[in-house]
């Protein structure tokens, strides 16, 4: 007998979110996205289809909230098009400027912050009764244990897992104390789990994410666990091949972790450590807790332990009061050091904190110095990439290339890799001599 069944489909709304800065806005934008998935939304590349817009900002440099604000007067003309277009604003921005973003731009519907982001089904169901939703809490509760698990669907073979988030270092620069609150670091089982579902759903490599990530103190049975131990727990997980970690702070560099770079397989042979300054005078006034010489002895410690070790970091160039010695002693680090990769920054004011209230150096001068340091870690940078031309290496696949049989992937180092491999599928990891260096990637043959 022929069953009569009747198929209803409600069409799903769409949500377009544009990121800004760092991988922990990545992270939380996709959070968002599931999030609003339960809500009857998809998401969208393209603002004009949207029927809900959401800017998840970033404000650790100047000038980061009048971007947003002019961001957002270039869809007004949307907005009067589409009335029931909704506008939000995320992240750290939204923490920091507030209520101040709807009595600018009265067409923005909510303002949620990074703390708080979980309610933003029911904030969006508000604002669809003409309410204005702001939310800027730091709440009790955990915002990863509201959200729902992560769906199922198959995804790409790397994904980033925030376990840390906040701050309690407050370098005299920085606003992410202010931005993040305090340190918190997220259970173990709970991280485990997550793990779990992202390797069932084809994950291969986990970048593991936190302000101060090494800091990672999650509860474990009744004690504490370090991350290294957290390492091993996902070092147990069948599927899961690659395990890194961003962002560390020098001090909170432990010897279980350090150790564990020369023990566990699966932990990538990249670490990113921003030391900022190469001057003890700055390092001293930035609040940064580690001086030049620790920070030095502590690299050759890591690369004791695993020779290979690639290292990237940052550096903020015009700090208040930086002399050109100052400068000098931070080129002199850099050479000492040798980064495969970096980030750098002249420094911008952020009001609030201690840095703000200090005499600046001549922007001409901090712009000759930014060019200078970056011209040196440019060579270094492309120094260490030519120096795999020979070497072998595993990369994983993560999308086609742009010639025909062709797949690029990343190397256990993080350098971008294209293969000739016709049979190569996304997520396989093939072993490949690099033959040779361009720009911003390498080229590697299957061995
Ligand atoms: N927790 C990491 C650490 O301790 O190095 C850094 C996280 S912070 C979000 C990322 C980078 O932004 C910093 O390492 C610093 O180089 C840069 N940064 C932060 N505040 C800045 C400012 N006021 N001016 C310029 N660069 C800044
Ligand atoms: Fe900012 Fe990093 Fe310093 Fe924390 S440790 S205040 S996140 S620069």
């Amino acid at each position: 007998m022929a069953e009569n069944t009747t198929t209803t489909t409600t069409e799903k709304k769409k949500l377009f979110i544009k990121t800004y800065g760092c991988q922990m806005n990545v992270y939380d934008s996709e959070r968002m996205a599931e999030a609003m998935g339960g809500a009857g939304y998809e998401t969208t590349d393209s603002p004009d289809d949207a029927d809900m817009i959401l800017l998840n900002t970033c404000h650790i440099r100047e000038k980061a909230a009048e971007k947003v604000y002019s961001e957002l007067g270039r869809f007004k003309g949307l907005k009067a098009e589409k009335p029931d277009l909704k506008i939000g604003v995320a992240g750290c921005v939204a923490q920091a400027e507030g209520e101040e973003i709807m009595r600018r731009q009265p067409m923005v519907d909510l303002v949620v912050g990074p703390q708080a982001y979980h309610r933003l089904p029911e904030m969006e169901a508000k604002t669809q009764e003409g309410v204005k939703a702001l939310d800027t809490d730091f709440p009790e509760e955990d915002k990863f244990e509201k959200l729902k698990r992560r769906p199922k669907a198959k995804r790409a073979p790397t994904a980033f897992l925030t376990v840390q988030e906040g701050c309690d270092k407050f370098c005299a620069f920085c606003v992410v104390p202010y931005t993040r609150g305090a340190e918190v670091s997220r259970p173990v089982d709970r991280v485990l789990t997550e793990a779990r579902d992202l390797v069932e759903r084809g994950v291969r490599e986990i970048t593991l994410l936190g302000q101060n990530v090494n800091a990672y103190h999650g509860v474990h049975g009744g004690g504490d666990m370090t991350l290294a131990g957290l390492i091993w727990e996902l070092d147990k997980i069948d599927g899961l091949e690659r395990i890194r970690f961003t962002t560390s702070h020098p001090n909170d560099m432990m010897d279980d972790l350090i150790e564990a770079h020369g023990t566990c397989d699966k932990l990538m042979p990249y670490l990113h450590l921003p030391v900022q300054s190469g001057s003890n005078k700055i390092l001293k006034r930035m609040n940064r807790s580690h001086d030049r010489d620790s920070y030095i002895k502590l690299i050759e410690r890591i690369r004791a332990a695993r020779p290979d070790l690639l290292l990237s970091g940052d550096f903020i160039v015009g700090f208040p009061e930086e002399t050109e010695e100052d400068f000098q002693d931070t080129m002199d680090l850099i050479k000492e050091v040798r980064y495969g990769q970096a980030y750098s920054f002249k420094y911008s004011i952020r009001p609030g904190t201690p840095a703000a209230e200090r005499p600046l150096v001549d922007p001409a001068e901090a712009n000759d110095r930014l060019q200078r340091l970056q011209a040196l870690l440019g060579q270094q940078q492309k120094d260490i990439q030519d120096s795999m031309v020979g070497k072998e290496v595993n990369v994983l696949y993560e999308k086609p290339g742009r010639l025909e049989g062709q797949m690029v992937g990343k190397s256990d180092y993080l350098h971008a890799v294209y293969v000739a491999d016709p049979a190569g599928k996304i997520g396989d990891i093939k072993r490949v001599r690099i033959v040779e260096s361009a720009a911003n990637s390498l080229g590697g043959v299957l061995i």
